[in-house]
């Protein structure tokens, strides 16, 4: 069990002067959550080869929910080995036959969506409206592949006239993938029905702290009629499952998203048996406010694009860039906005839920001191919602008064804070947001058509936005530059990730 949280410091002491309100309880929900706790491989759920188990615990109420198999290099090596066998039939099923699959996967999880959905909020902590719209988006992934398995189109090139040449895409084999803990569910969908579209198998690796709802897909897929071993999964730490996977020599490509520094080390992983690798990683997003904007739509995006998920959203809006003219109005707005935010249990649907984990919130907390030790100004949180002494609850945070060299307007923090940055003409806005190791998303919002195109045209961004944040349906392109990642997911570039070309020759008599 973990203890209950003993730092006071941490805790807001004025809470009633801010109008921050204590929720009532979570009103009760429906019946119970199975808890599928055991590695998925070959369509069983099987225990680990050690026995040695760790905890999957509720970030709102510190609870043990369940405990899970720390999967050793050898189980990984099984669920490789399974996918590994069940590549050739696989691969030699029919387009519309995997189309139909997928189709029922789809319809399934839509069936399922309130148990899926009440099973992240618990084990990841997030509201569960935010669970139910990802579960809505898994959805969509599923009938997005679904509808392009039978598109996958070769060329024929002309050479000479003796030769008939043509490419094949062919499936790559077996792919890995590892994904984070802030959207467990919604990213195991977003690359693994993509892999299966096109004819390859998958072994998934869930972030130790939101496993069970990567299980539960497992669970589906078998329910769903995916021959065994055409999806596996395996929990347990990144450095023990996760590197045994990345670096199993029959893993043929690997799609990671998680932070920039297991980034480097998957894509060293990858360079061992020369493999192609997706890198989906972190990201210090500025969103620029002119003062010509509607600046009311610009709050009210500002707030769902910094405070979604609990800020802990890799595309989510983490520095926001105001013109000096409006600077003042719009930080003061923005305050009473913030404020009036309400945080609890992921359960009882408040606007922020917990942050995932006692660690992570102790990362948050220390940026906050970084933040003021550097000079910057709070505006609004910084502190553990008071009377929340149970769960690891964190206020929505914001900060003025911020350099574009301090570390708080450097460093992914990923979690519920903001910082503000004052500017004086567009150039200088321009800079600041490319003031970044990062470039994963990117917005501005104005009236002038002019100034949006150049910005959009300018900054160094996988997604650019305009007057809008979070704009990332399935069907669109996602992924960063510089060290926000490499590669793509989503769209039809995310089919080519598991493909590979061969290139065919026949002489004619
Ligand atoms: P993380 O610590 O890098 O972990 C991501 C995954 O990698 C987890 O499953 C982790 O397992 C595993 N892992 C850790 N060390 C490994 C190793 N040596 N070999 C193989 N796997 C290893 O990232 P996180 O803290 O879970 O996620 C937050 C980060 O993800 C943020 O930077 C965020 O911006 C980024 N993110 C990016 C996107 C995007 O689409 N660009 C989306 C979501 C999140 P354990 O959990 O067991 O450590």
């Amino acid at each position: 069990m973990i203890d209950t949280l003993t730092n006071t410091s941490l805790h807001c002491k004025h809470f009633l002067q801010t109008g921050i309100a204590i929720l009532p309880a979570p009103a009760p929900q429906p019946g119970p959550v199975t808890m599928f706790n055991q590695l998925f491989i070959d369509n069983a759920f099987v225990p680990g080869a050690s026995g040695q188990r760790f905890e999957a615990v509720d970030p709102a109420t510190e609870q043990v929910l369940t405990t899970l198999p720390l999967a050793q290099a050898a189980d990984v090596d099984g669920a490789v080995r399974s996918a590994h066998a069940a590549f050739p039939a696989w691969r030699r099923t029919t387009p519309a036959e995997r189309t139909r699959l997928l189709m029922k996967a789809a319809a399934l999880i839509d069936a399922r969506r309130d148990e899926i959905a009440h099973l992240e909020t618990l084990d990841m902590g997030k509201p569960l409206r935010e669970s139910l719209a990802n579960v809505a988006r898994s959805v969509r992934t599923f009938e997005y592949a679904a509808g392009a398995t039978d598109k996958v189109e070769g060329q024929s090139i002309p050479v000479d006239a003796r030769t008939l040449n043509f490419t094949r895409l062919e499936p790559v084999g077996v792919t890995a993938h590892i994904t984070p803990w802030n959207y467990p569910f919604a990213n195991a969908c977003r690359s693994v029905p993509v892999a299966l579209a096109m004819g390859c198998t998958a072994v998934v690796k869930p972030a130790s702290d939101t496993s069970l709802t990567t299980l539960l897909l497992g669970d589906i897929l078998r329910e769903a009629g995916f021959p065994p071993g055409v999806l596996n999964v395996v929990t347990g730490s990144g450095s023990v499952a996760g590197s045994a996977l990345a670096r199993h020599p029959l893993v043929r490509a690997i799609t990671f998203t998680g932070s920039v520094a297991t980034g480097q080390r998957i894509a060293q992983y990858a360079a061992e048996h020369v493999r192609p690798v997706v890198l989906e990683l972190g990201g210090k997003n500025p969103l620029v406010v002119c003062a010509d904007a509607d600046l009311e739509l610009a709050l009210a995006e500002t707030l769902r694009g910094a405070f979604m998920n609990a800020g802990q959203v890799c595309t989510g809006i983490s520095r926001v860039l105001v013109e000096r003219r409006v600077h003042d109005r719009f930080v003061e707005a923005l305050k009473a906005r913030v404020d009036a935010l309400t945080v609890a249990p992921g359960l009882a649907d408040a606007d922020l839920g917990p942050l995932v984990s006692r660690s992570h919130r102790e990362t948050v907390a220390g940026y906050v001191e970084v933040a003021r030790a550097e000079g910057a100004r709070l505006v609004s949180g910084g502190c553990v919602p008071a009377g929340m002494d149970r769960g690891w609850f964190y206020r929505p945070t914001l900060f003025d008064r911020v350099d574009p060299a301090m570390r708080i307007a450097q460093e992914e923090v990923f979690g519920p804070l903001l910082v503000i940055l004052p500017w004086d003409d567009d150039a200088q806005a321009l800079a600041i947001a490319n003031d970044s190791p990062f470039g994963l998303t990117a917005g501005i919002f104005t009236r002038d058509l002019d100034r949006a195109l150049r910005f959009v045209r300018d900054v160094e961004a996988g997604m650019a936005w305009v007057n809008q944040w979070f704009q990332s349906p399935v069907q669109v392109p996602h992924g960063g530059v510089k060290t926000s990642g490499i590669g793509r997911e989503q769209g039809m570039a995310a089919f080519a990730n598991y493909l590979q070309t061969k290139d065919i020759a026949i002489r004619l008599a």
